[in-house]
């Protein structure tokens, strides 16, 4: 067997090039890994919200941080939403996911000063500056679940690490990493490992290890042509790695012309007629993803007549 056909996990995307997210077990089950990549979530991001260098580099990381978190959503109506309100330029980020991995985002400042913390090492803490990640999932119990923290790096992996052992106290190690070209993204990555309660000290020191002593970015790995089975391998470095699976992720939005309708209706009657005296009609735009959706005046007028029923 190939090498490249042995570290592909099923279900694994046939387009190599495609974003996937692959989970692994090791060491007997006392260690989960997630790795994950997003290069074409955070193109798409990059291409809808027009962000600066410094502002793709953090968003993108928070979406990749996002999906990772994501992963225990299971069913259909099952969703996450995670936010960061921040001190620093970008002012504040909001992602939400569901359980079939499609994640759309927003930003607060889109287009920030790039700051550079060494050669090619964009200075993500700088535009993210201090604040608080929340957490709020929506598993379809009577009140969702929510969790924050404070940002302590703005970095964001540490950040989402802190969260981890805050809010589900299990020790974890999350990667992020965006590595931009001169055009756009090239590479956008992550992982998360975490170690179960009961693992023996000896896999608990390994990982210590390995997270603290200079383990490659992992979008030097990706670079390298490495798929996320393998950087997961490479990182867990246990030869009985089992791949439980693995999962197409998007940046795809879900609105729609009747969800924008529905979101008009709530103006009121009044408030829509006034709306409808515009020649030219309304545009609406979709936060996530930029969709424009035109309602004329007949449009409006008829909305306004179905609040006056309701
Ligand atoms: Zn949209």
């Amino acid at each position: 067997m190939e090498e490249s056909m042995f570290y592909r996990a099923p279900g694994a995307p046939t387009d190599p090039n495609a974003d996937y997210l692959v989970r692994a077990t090791a060491y007997d089950g006392h260690v989960r890994g997630l790795c994950i990549r997003t290069t074409g979530v955070v193109s798409d991001a990059f291409a809808i919200h027009g962000t600066s260098p410094a502002a793709t580099a953090a968003f993108g990381r928070f979406l990749t941080g996002s999906l990772l978190l994501a992963d225990t959503l299971k069913n259909k109506e099952d969703s996450q939403t995670t936010n960061i309100r921040s001190d620093g330029p970008i002012g504040g980020m909001t992602a939400v996911c569901d359980s079939r991995r499609n994640i759309r985002g927003v930003l607060h400042h889109p287009i920030v000063e790039t700051t550079y913390r060494a050669p090619g090492k964009i200075d993500v803490s700088a535009a993210v500056g201090k604040g608080i990640l929340t957490v709020v999932r929506d598993l379809g119990l009577k009140e969702p679940y929510v969790g924050s923290v404070e940002l302590v790096s703005g970095e964001l992996a540490e950040d989402f690490t802190y969260y981890l052992a805050v809010s589900e106290q299990t020790p974890s190690v999350v990667s992020l990493g965006v590595l931009l070209g001169a055009d756009g993204v090239r590479q956008a990555g992550g992982f998360l490992v975490q170690v179960l309660p009961g693992a023996p000290d000896h896999v608990i020191d390994a990982l210590e290890k390995r997270a603290t002593g200079g383990f490659p970015d992992i979008t030097f790995l990706m670079e390298e042509g490495l798929t996320p089975e393998k950087i997961l391998d490479m990182f867990l470095g246990d030869p009985e790695i089992i791949y439980l699976g693995a999962e197409p992720v998007q940046y795809a939005c879900n609105c729609s012309r009747d969800k924008m309708e529905r979101g008009l209706l709530t103006l009121g009657e009044e408030q829509l007629r006034e709306l409808s005296q515009t020649e030219e009609g309304i545009e609406i735009s979709c936060h996530f993803c930029k969709t424009n959706y035109h309602f004329d005046k007949d449009q409006i007028n008829r909305l306004a007549d179905s609040a006056r029923k309701t």
